[in-house]
């Protein structure tokens, strides 16, 4: 794709794949010989379809997952500050008839009554506790994969010295531009930054542009 000069700052330039479609035939036709003559395969192992699918799975289930442990939490607190307060007040109360008494045997009888509250305060409030913990599992039942007879075309953008790559795809049954997998989160987007606008862009990314989730 042969690149407008940019008149725009490169961080918001976004790759409009609307106007990429009608290139895409150009696009295609002057795909390099280099990257015709060693193609990557485009069929995924299914170990790794599945290990894709379990990230989307876990990503997906973890929100639900903390929505409902905050949840949890904040039952848990309200509880277990009641239950504080109303040991705070048994213990101050028997507290006050032990000092209130001069008879030998009753203060006896009341500190060893102090002491099991103590220990009865800790017993329930540690089963408090462990009732409001919430614990979760998501598990993957199944992932389909289609397979679909698709053009790939490497865009190439220019700006100033730098170039850019990224791969299309045309998808041949849909007669469309497929929106591009994400390297980092693998969602599909019909929009992307490139990735070295991320504050940490991370290592060994394998293409140059991200969706717009990683850019501030
Ligand atoms: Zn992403």
């Amino acid at each position: 794709m042969a690149a407008e000069p940019f008149t725009t700052d490169f961080k918001v330039y976004l790759m409009d794949l609307a106007a990429a479609a009608g290139g895409v035939a150009d696009a295609a036709s002057a795909a390099d010989a280099q990257t015709l003559a060693h193609p990557r395969p485009l069929l995924h192992p299914y170990s790794e379809v599945a290990a894709v699918a379990a990230g989307i799975l876990e990503e997906s289930a973890l929100p639900q997952h903390m929505g409902y442990q905050r949840q949890a939490a904040l039952y848990c607190r309200q509880e277990l500050s009641k239950l504080l307060r109303y040991y705070h007040e048994t213990i101050g109360q028997l507290k006050s008839r032990e000092e209130s008494t001069t008879d030998a045997d009753r203060r006896r009888r009341l500190a060893a009554k102090i002491q099991a509250t103590l220990a009865e305060k800790e017993r329930r409030s540690v089963d408090l506790i462990e009732r409001y913990r919430v614990h979760a599992s998501a598990r993957l039942d199944s992932a389909a994969v289609r397979i679909m007879p698709k053009v790939r075309a490497r865009l190439q953008v220019q700006h100033m010295r730098e170039t850019l790559h990224q791969d299309v795809f045309y998808n041949l049954a849909s007669s469309s531009i497929e929106p591009i997998a994400c390297p980092v989160c693998h969602r599909r987007s019909a929009v992307m930054y490139p990735a070295n606008t991320m504050a940490k862009p991370p290592e060994n990314l394998e293409t140059d542009f991200v969706c717009p989730r990683h850019v501030d």
